[in-house]
């Protein structure tokens, strides 16, 4: 699909961001373009259309950003709520601790440097939900790990997750097992 060209050309590689060895992947300037930002969504939504998803859920972290904490909070936000409005599902924010003020349902995981940990309302999903995973990245694949794990311990089914950009070498599609990825650029 030509349009993928477009997407891969808009990602601006950042090294050693936020710290040296990393080659961060930076989707604002896709952003900036509204071809190619619409391009990123309706990709999605031409996959998920008519597809019997119910709910999708967007996370937020991130592996060495974490070094930055705030500000980075609602970036994996970015592309979940317009895919979930065009094809009629709710849409689930996953949050760091502590964001989210009612009953929360968390998952901690292990990360390169420590732990992290995800949280999700009580209720946001019901049993037997399918529900699409959003985010912009997978690196390790430990954010969607994290983000399967409490979906399906919430009782939903996750049908897939979708990422814009995957990091091949990280083998995070591997950690995912059962669950299908899908994404529209590679990056190395
Ligand atoms: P993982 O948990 O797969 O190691 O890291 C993926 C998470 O970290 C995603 O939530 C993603 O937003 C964030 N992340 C990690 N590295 C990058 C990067 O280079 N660029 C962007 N845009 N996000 C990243």
């Amino acid at each position: 699909d030509p349009r993928k060209e477009g997407i891969a050309s808009s990602i601006r590689v950042v090294p050693h961001v936020p710290k040296g060895g990393i080659m961060f992947q930076d989707i604002t300037p896709l952003l900036l373009d509204p071809k190619v930002f619409k391009d990123t969504v309706d990709l999605f939504i031409e996959r998920y259309t008519g597809k019997d998803i119910s709910a999708v859920a967007g996370t937020k972290m991130c592996r060495a950003l974490r070094i930055l904490e705030e500000g980075i909070e609602a970036r994996g936000f970015i592309f979940g709520p317009p895919i979930a409005l065009a094809i009629g599902a709710k849409f689930i924010p996953l949050r760091k601790p502590r964001k989210l003020p009612g009953e929360v349902i968390s998952e901690e995981y292990v990360l390169e440097y420590g732990r992290d940990c995800l949280e999700m309302h009580v209720g946001a999903v019901q049993q037997g939900e399918h529900v699409l995973v959003v985010d912009d990245l997978i690196a390790t694949g430990g954010t969607l790990c994290a983000a399967i794990s409490l979906l399906e311990r919430a009782g939903a089914k996750v049908v897939e997750c979708a990422c814009v950009i995957e990091l091949p070498e990280l083998k995070g599609r591997e950690r995912l097992k059962v669950t299908p990825l899908y994404v529209l650029v590679e990056s190395h």
